[in-house]
């Protein structure tokens, strides 16, 4: 028996007046996964991600979530949460109103919303800061409050980019354990996207290595290290010659 992968991506392309974005993009991501698209900067990483939100059309190929055809639907149809590294919270707003701001748009209960907000916090270390405003905190807290807004969204798919690149080294390594744990305990798939390969071998169930807006080769962290497909999959992860 095979069962129909979470995410499927097939044969999807993205050209800006012949700029070429990505190009046949193929990749089945597994439910409670999490994938990483790992390469250099301008390699098509944030493109394929927002093509999966649904804030690119492809001009090619297929997109499904979830067994649905979502090729051309539009990104609030998509059922999946964003994490920028730009957080993009209301600096108006406290913590807690940033976080359940989306579950109040959808005129969730206020006795739903507390309880979500309690969890949200408690999964991201966040309980205590809730009256706090963004700008009383620190870079790896703002992150997390992001982190506990797509929580409580409770999608079961979430797509980051560059979530951890704002942070100092030291941040940027609890904030990657605490992605890791929360991926973990709620069984969401993430696709997870990142220049730096130490992120990715470290944090990804499969890698996707992409170039030049192709992908290189999917594996396992293992796998791109002991069996690179060729020499840029082998120097790009740093495995001995
Ligand atoms: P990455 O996230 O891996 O750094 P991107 O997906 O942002 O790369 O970009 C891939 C390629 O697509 C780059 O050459 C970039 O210049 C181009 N690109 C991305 N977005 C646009 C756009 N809106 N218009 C034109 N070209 C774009
Ligand atoms: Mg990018």
């Amino acid at each position: 028996m095979t069962t129909s992968p979470f995410v499927k991506l097939d044969g999807v392309a993205k050209r800006w007046n012949g700029q070429l974005g990505v190009e046949g993009i193929t990749l089945d991501i597994p439910e409670g996964s999490f994938t990483a698209l790992l390469g250099p900067s301008g390699c098509g990483k944030s493109t394929t991600l927002r093509l999966l939100a649904g804030l690119e059309l492809p001009d090619e190929g297929k997109i499904l979530i979830d067994t649905k055809d979502v090729t051309t639907s539009a990104a609030s149809d998509r059922n999946l949460s964003m994490v920028f590294q730009s957080y993009a919270l209301f600096p108006h707003l406290s913590v807690a109103e940033n976080v359940v701001f989306g579950l109040k748009v959808r005129r969730v209960p206020k006795k739903e919303r507390l309880e979500k907000l309690h969890r949200a916090l408690e999964i991201t270390g966040l309980l205590g800061l809730e009256d706090r405003k963004p700008g009383e905190l620190s870079g790896g807290q703002r992150q997390r409050v992001a982190l506990a807004r797509a929580i409580v969204a409770g999608q079961r798919l979430c797509l980051m980019d560059e979530p951890l690149s704002n942070l100092d080294a030291k941040l940027r390594n609890a904030v990657r354990k605490d992605i890791k744990k929360l991926q973990r305990e709620l069984g969401i798939t993430v696709v997870y996207v990142t220049h730096d390969q130490t992120e990715a071998m470290s944090m990804a169930d499969t890698v996707v290595l992409m170039k030049d807006g192709h992908i290189q080769q999917v594996g396992s962290p293992e796998d791109l290290y002991s069996r690179p497909n060729n020499t840029f999959v082998a120097e790009f992860v740093g495995a001995p010659p």
